[in-house]
């Protein structure tokens, strides 16, 4: 099932988002946890990629067993360092699984790189070979708070506009932990003419450690009440999980009463992160 067709749909949702592993040794217990999250039911589970696709055939077997559990799957799909070849040979590995849906990434620049020389400079310009490729719904990512290596918010949005205009009919964000962000930026991509439906992204917190490495590679503010939580909860692990999970709970009630169709949750391939969300919403995402 096509993302596009759930996200014009007029039922609200909450869908996941799992990494696959490093190793194909560990593929059996990665596809166990597809099995444990897709029972929960979220309205589709996104499945990342490793860099430079070091580990793109586990990403596929996690993305085809999403899609065998009856769960739309989407594979995220990175195009730095890639060739026309080794795009294509990709892309017919998802068609063969019954994968319809890609987010069309660049992919971070390895340290000491420029993108000059590289076939693939922008995930425009994978958004615009795997439309011509085949029928995929391609989606793109976002940054409410500007990408790090943006001159600012409103020159990254006006690079977005080059992406929706490749043939990105959605959008994903990079997390972030204000709900006012959100929504000051869905005021801006109007502006600039942007109005494919966005799907916003929400991390459970649920270790004190891991924000402060989180934040600090992709820019991420935290507002004064949430680093409340983290100092007060961020030693003992039961209640940080459970801080974590209700704070992530009360993100997406709140974006889902303002009108967005789905918010997308960072599992961390935990079950019982997205289960604890999904429980608390249980009368509201049905
Ligand atoms: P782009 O859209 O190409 O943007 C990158 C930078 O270039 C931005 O600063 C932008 O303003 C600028 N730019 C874009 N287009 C143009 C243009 N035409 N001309 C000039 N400048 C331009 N990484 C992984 O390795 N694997 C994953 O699975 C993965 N999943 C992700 C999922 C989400 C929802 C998000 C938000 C990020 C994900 N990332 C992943 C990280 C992502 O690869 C990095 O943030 C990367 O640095 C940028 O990727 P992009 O697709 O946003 O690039």
């Amino acid at each position: 099932m096509k993302i596009i067709n759930l996200l014009k749909g007029s039922k609200p949702g909450v869908s996941c988002e799992l990494f696959p592993p490093k190793q194909g040794s560990q593929l059996a217990n990665a596809l166990e946890i597809v099995d444990t999250i897709a029972e929960q039911k979220p309205s589709f589970i996104s499945v990342t990629y490793g860099a430079g696709g070091s580990n793109a055939g586990e990403a596929v077997a996690v993305a085809a067993e999403v899609h065998k559990c009856g769960i739309p799957s989407m594979a995220h799909f990175t195009c730095i360092n890639a060739d026309d070849q080794g795009i294509e040979a990709m892309l017919k590995q998802l068609q063969a699984k019954g994968i319809d849906n890609v987010l069309a990434l660049r992919g971070d620049l390895p340290e000491g790189t420029s993108l000059e020389h590289a076939e693939y400079q922008h995930a425009s310009d994978l958004a615009k070979k795997i439309k011509s490729f085949g029928d995929f719904c391609v989606g793109g990512a976002c940054y409410p708070e500007g990408h790090p290596e943006s001159a600012g918010l409103n020159d990254d949005i006006e690079k977005l506009k080059i992406k929706v205009d490749s043939g990105v009919e959605f959008l994903v964000t990079q997390m972030f932990f204000d709900n006012d962000v959100m929504y000051n930026y869905m005021y801006r991509l109007l502006a600039h003419g942007i109005t494919v439906p966005v799907v916003p992204g929400v991390m459970p917190v649920t270790n004190a450690k891991q924000i402060q490495h989180i934040c600090k590679l992709s820019g991420t503010k935290l507002p004064l009440r949430f680093r409340a939580i983290v100092e007060k909860y961020g030693d003992d692990p039961e209640a940080m999980k459970q801080a974590g999970i209700n704070y992530a709970t009360a993100q997406v009630l709140d974006l889902l009463a303002n009108g967005f169709m789905d918010v997308h949750i960072y599992t961390m391939n935990r079950p019982e992160i997205i289960g604890g969300i999904l429980q608390n919403l249980s009368c509201i995402v049905k």
